[in-house]
């Protein structure tokens, strides 16, 4: 079945799921089990995954659970990156780009949905530039927070702070699907609806 994008609507296609994730593996062995568990999810959702095409930490392992198990994965990685630490082994595709910026843009364009699962700075970079963009109607896919035992609540509660004071719409903040399980992220996604473009109240 061939996978077509009918506007903001993911139909019957071949799901890209791009995941933004540690580069490292964290100091809980969860975080490497449900990695491991992501990428079969993945491949069993004939997903196709998009990611930063590191080997290292969480990023290595969901590369190599989907490609375990017959997924395909594509990686993209910045020029100076790919020369300093080789890409994981046997992906799918790798696309070599000039810059991280470069990098971030892509892995939007090319997925159908962003998912951060747990991860460090650069992860919560990644996914707050996918939410800020959707916002201003850079981008139109859906961002997901893998809430894996709580790990994103912190964030979830400063976005209801900068709802409650004034400085983001709880109709934007509601676009954000805070997951606990894989099975509710598909079904989610394709009745996804982009947030309103953000207006502005000039300074007096
Ligand atoms: P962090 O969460 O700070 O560990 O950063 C991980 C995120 O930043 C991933 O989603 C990647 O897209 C990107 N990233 C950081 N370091 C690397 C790396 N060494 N190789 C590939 N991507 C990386």
């Amino acid at each position: 079945m061939e996978e077509q994008h009918s506007g903001n609507r993911i139909e019957q296609k071949t799901l890209k799921v791009t995941v933004y994730c540690g580069a490292a593996t964290g100091k809980d062995p969860k975080y490497a089990d449900w990695a491991d568990r992501l990428g079969k999810w993945i491949a069993d959702s004939r997903g196709e995954l998009v990611f930063g095409a590191g080997g290292v930490g969480l990023m290595g392992i969901v590369a190599k659970s989907v490609l375990k198990h017959g997924g395909s994965a594509h990686g993209i990685i910045p020029q100076a990156l790919a020369e300093r630490e080789r890409p994981y082994e046997g992906l799918t595709t790798v696309e070599v780009v000039h810059d991280m910026d470069e990098r971030k843009r892509r892995m939007m364009e090319l997925g159908d949905v962003y998912i951060a699962f747990p991860g460090g700075p650069g992860t919560v970079e990644e996914i707050t530039e996918a939410f800020s963009w959707a916002r201003i109607g850079l981008t139109s896919k859906p961002c997901v927070f893998f809430n894996l035992d709580g790990y994103w609540d912190p964030i979830r509660t400063m976005y209801q702070r900068m709802v409650d004071n004034g400085f983001l719409n709880q109709g934007s903040f509601d676009k954000l699907l805070f997951a606990n399980s894989f099975d509710e992220i598909i079904p989610w996604a394709r009745q996804y609806v982009p947030p309103t473009v953000r207006t502005y109240t000039r300074t007096q």
